[in-house]
């Protein structure tokens, strides 16, 4: 299968031939229709499967489909990850594409000053990836105005299976209720445990499984 039989848009295209993307991975080639079909996803793949393009490339699609205007709302899509160094990777990897597609994305975790990740925010972003700890003190910062996720309307958990090692599903199910309920979900895990098959229940609609 080749790339341009993705579904995906021109720039979305080149951006990925300048990074020397030849051809889809296996969970990009099945995840990127499904993705894109509007259904929720569970993809069970490892790192170095490619899985961080196949959640990224969808959304960015995603937000161009909502045709956002540049304003200060919240994020449109929203990448919830267990670790910063998580976090750093997807949003090292959504950057190329950033400038092609005239979007903006915010990178939030714990450690750094809350402060400087609330003035980026309030800059405005249609992307942000971010801990499920820092997302919560965002959205709980200046009585909520720094951030909501009113028109959220895209979110990824990646490694999902350890969110939830690391005990933070009660911050997922915290975030997921300032969501509205039309959004769509995927996510992606490493393993698949029954444990998660108890999170997955809660908060995905019908999914689809693709196992790699
Ligand atoms: P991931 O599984 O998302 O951590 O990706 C593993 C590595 O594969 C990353 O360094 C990506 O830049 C790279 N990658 C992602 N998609 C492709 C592709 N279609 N062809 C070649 N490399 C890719």
């Amino acid at each position: 299968q080749k790339w341009s039989q993705c579904g995906l848009t021109r720039p979305i295209l080149e951006t990925i031939d300048t990074l020397g993307y030849e051809k889809p991975t296996p969970i990009q080639m099945q995840a990127l229709p499904v993705i894109m079909s509007g259904r929720d996803v569970i993809g069970v793949a490892k790192t170095g499967s490619g899985k961080t393009m196949a959640f990224l490339l969808p959304m960015f699609r995603h937000i161009k489909d909502q045709d956002p205007v540049r304003d200060t709302e919240g994020p449109i899509g929203l990448i919830l990850t267990p670790t910063r160094e998580l976090a750093v990777q997807i949003h090292r990897d959504c950057k190329p594409f950033l400038k092609a597609l005239g979007l903006r994305s915010v990178c939030a975790y714990g450690g750094p000053p809350i402060k400087d990740q609330i003035a980026e925010l309030k800059r405005g972003a249609e992307i942000v990836v971010a801990t499920t700890g820092r997302m919560i003190d965002l959205l709980a910062a200046n009585q909520g105005r720094v951030v909501n996720l009113k028109r959220t309307s895209y979110i990824v958990l990646d490694e999902a299976d350890r969110m939830f090692d690391m005990g933070f599903e009660p911050q997922v199910m915290k975030i997921f209720a300032n969501i509205r309920p039309d959004k769509q979900t995927v996510l992606f895990s490493a393993t698949m445990p029954r444990i998660i098959d108890a999170l997955v229940k809660k908060v995905l609609k019908n999914p689809v499984e693709i196992i790699v």
